[in-house]
């Protein structure tokens, strides 16, 4: 496969999750880790990109795809959702079960291995690429990376911002995202939301479930939140984690 259009991008992706042990955690009696993903695309050239520099948006750190990878024309940005046994074991109140704290260490490195994969399809297939989070420059400037994959994933058209600052996608927001620019052009998928925090309806489950109360009606306070998940590393080294905010709400799997 050529990764010539859309379609094959999502099967390379879609083979490379079902396919790798990296998706599987074998002390946890096999736990899979991701569903399926689901990919979308941006335009490089999109002007939202630029509004990133914005201090109110992440801040003048954040590079566009431009200063990533010279004649870059597209974005891919993907979504991959936790699975159900993932998921419902963080229903409990308190602490994150083990289930997601692998979730988010052994899954990262899963993540990171899919980034690797794409990123190594389209070199293979002669498109100078280039993974954001993979990539020496990549840096975390006071608490916010100077490329956000959150972000690049509602430019992508992947979905809408949430009270609790997750995105809620089409498999809600109970996952990770990644991204790899590319110097190919790809049709850009449609946008079907105008609002960045539409597909939020504001039911206040999240208020209830986070453990700190760092989330309120107004939105959440980062600072209460990243100090309760360096108390969760300091307990669980080298794991951390929460996502109590994204489990056992209406928006964990689906758009409410
Ligand atoms: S739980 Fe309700 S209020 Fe909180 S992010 Fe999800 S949809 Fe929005
Ligand atoms: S991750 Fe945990 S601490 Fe942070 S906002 Fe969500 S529930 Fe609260």
């Amino acid at each position: 496969m050529t990764m010539k259009d859309l379609d094959e991008i999502i099967l390379k992706a879609r083979d490379f999750i079902n396919g790798t042990s990296l998706n599987v955690v074998h002390e946890l009696k096999d736990l899979k880790i991701y569903e399926e993903p689901l990919v979308c695309i941006a335009d490089a050239a999109d002007p939202l990109f630029l509004q990133l520099k914005n201090p109110d948006v992440v801040g003048p750190h954040h590079m566009i795809p431009e200063e990533w990878l010279p004649g870059a024309q597209t974005v891919i940005s993907y979504f991959l959702p936790f699975t159900t046994r993932v998921r419902e074991s963080n229903y409990t109140e308190g602490d994150p079960s083990t289930e997601w704290l692998y979730a988010r260490i052994e899954g990262q490195i899963c993540n990171n291995a899919l980034c690797q994969y794409l990123l190594d399809e389209f070199v293979k297939n002669g498109v100078d690429a280039i993974a954001p989070s993979l990539d020496k420059r990549f840096k975390v400037i006071e608490k916010r990376s100077n490329w956000s994959e959150r972000h690049a994933a509602y430019i992508a058209g992947l979905g809408t911002f949430n009270l609790s600052k997750s995105l809620i996608t089409q498999k809600g927001c109970a996952g990770r995202f990644g991204s790899v620019i590319v110097n190919r052009k790809y049709e850009p998928t449609p946008r079907l939301y105008k609002d960045i925090y539409e597909y939020c309806n504001n039911c206040g489950a999240c208020i209830d479930r986070c453990p700190p109360q760092a989330i309120t009606a107004e939105g959440k306070d980062h600072t209460i939140c990243s100090n309760f998940v360096d108390a969760v590393l300091k307990k669980y080294n080298p794991r951390y984690g929460c996502g109590k905010c994204q489990t056992d709400v209406p928006c964990e799997h689906c758009i409410p």
